[in-house]
């Protein structure tokens, strides 16, 4: 008997958010790696699931979600961005954003595909490209501004480009796309049939008041789109693992045929929950500027270490160079950071197929203030060693 398997990703190892964490535990150290908040999330949101599982509201719903749920997704975004999406047809509630982004793949690609993707790029894209035997083509963003270079897009365009995913706030760098950004995209794509695949997990947690230019937002680029959303980053509850795709009828006809035998349906007590919770509108609405303060606090703090910001307008994150303080590579020092000085970060580059080593490190500043103090409070002493 040979049981060996023939790997799918032979290429890929764990997770860089569960390898930085696991290394956090062993050392004790702060984690600002893996994007959580640690701060509660809304007790009124928690209270309506424990009612909901009170009520008996534990059996299977509806396999595209929750029907009330579709509605209220569907009256929020309809409103937020103008759109007219149809909760019947155009809406399907997942268990997380990365599901969503993975199904919405699996729908549309065949093997040899091309899909192009911008590095430093979450790192479930390429896996989950690659297990569908399709072709990851990977274009660096312009550092430090993490810009497409459009010129770039029009010259990696082939026959066999079958989608573009794009992410705005941009994970890693808290970079946002402009409405110029969609116009460049809108204009490729018109006259070929590539998909765009919008991950847009941070919408709300954007800064400075600066707009959130949403595919929903561009009927023409929605039409060929599946975009994705996340409940745990807009309610602070990700180990919730609850999320939602909107795509056009057709799009999202096909992507029901992949979610119903993989998942089917999700959590239904939550489903209930967050359905009557996104009647509070001031939650979402006041995200940006209570993430802002904790960006700024973080920065503030952080001026007292030789770290560099790199500028972000959106997010969970905040990019730091250290090239004045250490020519190890940003894997190394990561992991330096976590075990000598006790404070936990993700290298940038394991957000890149190519390897590209800009020696910066991405902090999640989501947390309490108590913590980011304490984190900064470690770099300090260490950094005065
Ligand atoms: N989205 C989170 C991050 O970028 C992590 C999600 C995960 O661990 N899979 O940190």
């Amino acid at each position: 008997m040979n049981l060996s398997i023939q790997s799918k990703l032979p290429n890929v190892g764990t997770t860089i958010f569960t390898v930085m964490s696991a290394l956090a535990v062993k050392h004790n150290a702060i984690n600002l790696g893996q994007g959580f908040p640690d701060f509660p999330m809304d007790e009124k949101l928690t209270q309506l699931v424990n009612e909901a599982m009170n009520k008996g509201q534990n059996q299977y719903v509806h396999m595209c979600g929750l029907p009330l749920l579709r509605e209220r997704i569907a009256e929020k975004v309809n409103e937020a961005y103008q759109s007219k999406i149809n909760p019947e047809t155009d809406i399907t509630v997942t268990p997380g954003g990365t599901y969503a982004i993975y199904t919405a793949f699996t729908t549309i690609l065949q093997p040899g595909d091309e899909v192009i993707l911008f590095e430093p790029a979450y790192d479930s894209y390429i896996p989950n490209i690659e297990i569908n035997g399709a072709i990851a083509v990977p274009i660096a963003l312009e550092y430090p501004d993490y810009k497409i270079n459009w010129e770039k897009v029009r010259e990696k365009i082939s026959p066999k480009t079958k989608a573009i995913i794009i992410n705005t706030p941009h994970n890693p760098s808290g970079s946002l796309l402009t409405h110029e950004d969609m116009i460049q995209l809108a204009d490729i794509v018109s006259n070929t049939n590539i998909f765009i695949i919008s991950d847009e997990v941070y919408e709300h947690l954007i800064f400075e008041g600066k707009e959130h230019c949403s595919v929903l937002k561009y009927p023409e680029l929605f039409s060929r789109s599946f975009v994705c959303y996340s409940f745990g980053k807009v309610y602070h509850c990700t180990g919730w693992k609850m999320g939602y795709c909107i795509a056009p009828e057709a799009l999202m006809k096909e992507f029901r045929k992949v979610h119903q035998f993989n998942v089917f349906t999700c959590n239904a007590p939550m489903q209930y929950a967050i359905a009557d919770f996104m009647l509070e509108k001031e939650h979402y609405l006041n995200l940006g500027k209570f993430l802002q303060n904790k960006r700024d606090y973080f920065a503030d703090l952080m001026k007292q270490t030789p770290f560099e910001p790199l500028p972000s307008f959106g997010s969970y994150f905040q990019l730091y160079s250290y090239k004045n303080i250490s020519t190890e590579s940003e894997s190394d020092f990561a992991i330096k950071l976590t075990q000598e000085a006790g404070v936990a970060s993700i290298p940038v580059s394991a957000f890149y197929k190519t390897p590209i080593d800009n020696k910066v490190l991405r902090f999640c500043f989501a947390k309490n203030e108590s913590t980011l103090t304490a984190a900064v409070d470690r770099l300090v002493a260490y950094f005065n060693k």
